[in-house]
């Protein structure tokens, strides 16, 4: 008899954009689960509603993203501890007819920099994080969490002191970028500046410590211009894609099962899908 076809699906407004539809499908047939992953489209109106009723409307669980990920986090019975920390959730999944939620950009942030640049960690290390939305929360958590010391910088000060505060870390205005810098171990860029269709991140590295490794979360394009000139420079770099493809197993083995790999040939899918979109 065939197995049941278990449906999972990303949850966002707008979501026509995103390449999870890949990754997961991806999985399903490699490792031969009867499963599907879907986009809906949702306003921040039907998200509630469409969320409480998950398992109702035929899903099994479902990524959440921009805007639902605090409402989210509101809707769910139960949370990770990750969740707990950033107060976002973008991975729910229904447990004993519960919604239960859990946050696997932490997970995604903090894997893919110890797979692209192992050995970041250098005792004392010191992170500069630019940014304090979503994306730097995550960022911030997981360094914290390993031990790093972070310096935040970031265009609206209050934004950078509440998540400085949350987390222990440090919070500065722009303009001291240049000296924080010369002592930075670990550079990342949380902020949307660089991303295709954005403003350009203006950041001179002609102070950055010699070794800084250099992680930039945007993924379009693929190698941004604060990666290209850190590369340039000599530092070793990290691109965004890692974060979206290891988050993305997190979820998968709540919904679906299974052991999900990163394998190089997924990473390249997803390259030539970011490729052709980004070249039209
Ligand atoms: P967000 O919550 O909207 O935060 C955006 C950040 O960028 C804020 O710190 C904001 O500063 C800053 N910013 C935006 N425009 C700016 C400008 N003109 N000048 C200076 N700072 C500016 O967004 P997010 O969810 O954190 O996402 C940030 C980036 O990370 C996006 O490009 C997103 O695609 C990427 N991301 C990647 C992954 C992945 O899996 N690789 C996951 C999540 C996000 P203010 O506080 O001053 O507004």
């Amino acid at each position: 008899m065939a197995a049941e076809l278990r449906r999972a699906c990303l949850m966002g407004h707008p979501v026509a954009h995103s390449r999870s539809p890949i990754i997961h499908n991806y999985w399903c047939k490699r490792l031969g689960i009867a499963g599907v992953y879907e986009l809906k489209d949702l306003t921040p109106e039907e998200f509630p509603a469409f969320a409480r009723a998950l398992g109702k409307n035929g899903y099994v669980g479902g990524n959440v993203t921009v805007p639902h990920k605090e409402a989210a986090f509101r809707l769910a019975s139960a949370r990770d501890a990750a969740a707990e920390a950033v107060g976002a959730v973008n991975v729910l999944w229904v447990g004993d007819g519960r919604l239960m939620g859990g946050n696997s950009d932490t997970h995604g942030f903090i894997a893919n920099l110890d797979e692209r640049a192992p050995g970041w960690q250098v005792p004392g290390c010191r992170a500069v994080v630019l940014g304090a939305g979503g994306a730097a929360r995550s960022a911030v958590y997981m360094l914290r969490e390993r031990g790093a010391e972070v310096d935040i910088v970031n265009r609206t000060a209050p934004r950078a002191q509440e998540l400085a505060a949350r987390f222990h870390a440090r919070a500065h205005a722009m303009e001291a970028s240049a000296r924080l810098l010369a002592s930075a171990d670990l550079l990342v860029n949380c902020t949307s500046l660089g991303m295709a269709g954005k403003e350009a991140l203006r950041i001179d590295l002609t102070p950055l410590k010699r070794g800084a490794v250099v992680y930039d979360v945007i993924y379009v394009p693929l190698e941004t211009a604060l990666l290209r000139a850190a590369r340039e420079r000599g530092h070793r770099t990290v691109d965004g894609l890692g974060m979206l493809l290891h988050q993305a197993g997190y979820g998968f083995r709540k919904w679906f099962g299974g052991s999900p790999q990163v394998t190089p040939e997924l990473r390249a899918m997803i390259e030539a899908d970011i490729v052709a979109k980004t070249t039209k």
